[in-house]
């Protein structure tokens, strides 16, 4: 058997009669096999959108061996007695314990939250009757905030691809498509990504690995830079190793963790709201067609300057989505964008957002704790204004104009929208920064000023960030780690669980 790396153009909308025509014109043999490497569509060109793919191809017929493959990640099994805690079931602290677990450790897993089928139930429940169940929501439950996201499984890092193999084939393994190892902008969708979490629970547990729903770390206790154990809900817990990953909504964690000596520092971040359109809108902009056989929705990915050198961005591209209310705690109101699979939703949503420098905005050196107060007011601002979890609103023209927007709109939110002058709810260099910004747009994408943009973004990375060495040792501690986008240190599912990974890598090789 040789093998053969061929890179193709196919329009939209190939069948596999048609990809294997094309290979075989490549390739010049008839018996072959083909494996697909990467693929991402080429819209530049409204008159001539295809994708382009890259192929290995093995056949008798061929000379040639076997080309570099992407290397895989070690982990080293040995017997061990070492115990691990890990705090947070979200991308980061579960891959951190699955990684553990694997190499031989004695893992215990715990969240605060419940288990999947519990927690989709209670969120249902908070949609339909607009009950906030605290401890099973959009944040907190199986799985983090990566189980009830969009489920786009990208990563701008270029220093996580061996970790990021790792974790797109344990997803594949799963449950989740195959096509995530190769696409370029791979997507699993939150319906996959509950039955995902479920069978990576019981891989977990197959392994010997031992998973506490509802169990929420209320402490810890330092001895000389050791931790000894944490203090839960249930019982204290000993251990060896301590992994804390809680995410960026747990203010109650941050808080207790500050307390008990473990430094954090304020971090730029960026805030803002979100904005929908009708997907048709974007797929006419993007592509020139309301649809394209064989794609899903339209995407897209915007930047401007803001007002003084403040960047604006849309982030968070939910494409035949919904926007959905990502709250943590029952007085806030925050919003957040997710989708399933087939993204086909009639809507598509995105944050526009404004990087954000606290101290800037108030004028003196800001600790981390006062970073945390100010964001949990704004949150807690939204839900006053309110007086519940409705949407602020308006069209994104009268956001720019400054206007009351006067006629009801259509939205995927499912707790309501009310007309408001949302601009007066958000800080002042944000709602700036965020017209300019939402001009710039309105220039860039046809149709774009049909939308609307509504709630508090505020979800979008972590104010504030740990003091660590590298891969996660906190300083000034022995065996305490803290990961995934609540260290400050990852943002999104996969950079949060490479980071879970290379702190588990850590630890195994020390
Ligand atoms: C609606 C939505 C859509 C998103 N869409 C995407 C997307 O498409 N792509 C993407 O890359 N990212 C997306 N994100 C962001 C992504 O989900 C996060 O970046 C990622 O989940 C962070 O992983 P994490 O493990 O660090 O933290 P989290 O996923 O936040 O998990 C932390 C976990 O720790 C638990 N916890 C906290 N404190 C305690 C405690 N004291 N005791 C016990 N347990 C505790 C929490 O309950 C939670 O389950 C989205 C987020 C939201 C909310």
């Amino acid at each position: 058997m040789g093998y053969k790396r061929i890179s193709i153009k196919i329009p939209v909308g190939y069948d596999e009669d048609r990809l294997r025509k094309k290979i075989r014109w490549f390739v010049n043999v008839d018996d072959f096999s083909y494996t697909i490497e990467s693929k991402s569509l080429d819209a530049r060109n409204k008159n001539n959108i295809h994708w382009e793919m890259r192929l290995l191809i093995s056949s008798d017929s061929f000379k040639q061996d076997l080309p570099e493959l992407k290397p895989e990640l070690d982990i080293p099994f040995r017997k061990r007695d070492e115990k691990v805690v890990v705090v947070g079931s979200g991308p980061a602290g579960f891959f951190a314990a699955f990684v553990l677990q694997k190499a031989g450790f004695k893992v215990t897993l715990i969240e605060r939250g419940t288990d999947v089928t519990t927690r989709t139930k209670d969120i249902k429940t908070f949609e339909s009757t607009g009950i906030f169940i605290a401890n099973s929501n959009y944040a907190f439950g199986e799985g983090g905030a990566g189980t009830f996201s969009d489920g786009k499984l990208t990563s701008r890092s270029k220093k996580i691809s061996v970790e990021k193999k790792f974790i797109l084939e344990s997803y594949v393994s799963a449950g989740a498509p195959d096509e995530i190892k190769y696409m370029t902008h791979p997507h699993v969708g939150s319906d996959n990504l509950k039955i995902i979490v479920k069978n990576l629970r019981a891989q977990f547990e197959n392994l010997g690995g031992t998973y506490l729903f509802e169990t929420t770390m209320t402490d810890i206790k330092v001895v000389t830079g050791k931790v000894t154990k944490i203090t839960t809900n249930n019982g204290d817990i000993v251990a060896n190793y301590f992994l804390i990953a809680p995410g960026h909504s747990s203010y109650d964690t941050y808080r207790m963790l500050m307390k008990k000596g473990i430094n954090f520092h304020a971090k730029n971040f960026a805030l803002g709201s979100r904005m929908e359109h009708q997907q048709e809108i974007i797929n006419l902009a993007q592509w020139g067609k309301k649809s394209l056989p064989g794609v899903k929705a339209a995407e897209y990915r915007l930047t401007s300057k803001g007002i003084n050198q403040e960047q604006v961005y849309s982030f968070c591209m939910c494409p035949g989505g919904i926007i959905v209310p990502a709250a943590a705690t029952a007085d806030t109101n925050i919003v957040n964008g997710m989708s399933d699979y087939m993204r086909d939703n009639e809507f598509a949503n995105a944050a526009c957002v404004a990087t954000v420098n606290i101290g800037t905005i108030l004028n003196r050196e800001v600790s981390a704790m006062e970073t945390l107060d100010w964001m949990e007011n704004l949150e807690n601002s939204f839900f006053n204004f309110s007086k519940g979890y409705k949407a602020p609103f308006c069209s994104i023209k009268d956001f720019i104009a400054k206007k009351i927007t006067k006629s009801s709109m259509n939205t995927s939110y499912p707790l309501g929208i009310i007309e408001t002058p949302l601009w007066e709810l958000l800080p002042k260099s944000v709602e700036a920064s965020m017209r300019a910004g939402l001009k710039d747009f309105i220039r860039k994408m046809k149709g774009f000023e049909t939308g609307n943009i509504m709630g508090l973004e505020s979800k979008s990375s972590a104010p504030i960030q740990v003091d660590r060495e590298k891969d996660g040792l906190c300083t000034g501690f022995e065996n305490l780690y803290v990961i995934g986008e609540g260290s400050g240190f990852a943002g999104g599912i996969i950079s949060s669980a490479a980071d879970g990974v290379k702190s588990a890598l850590s630890i195994i090789s020390s």
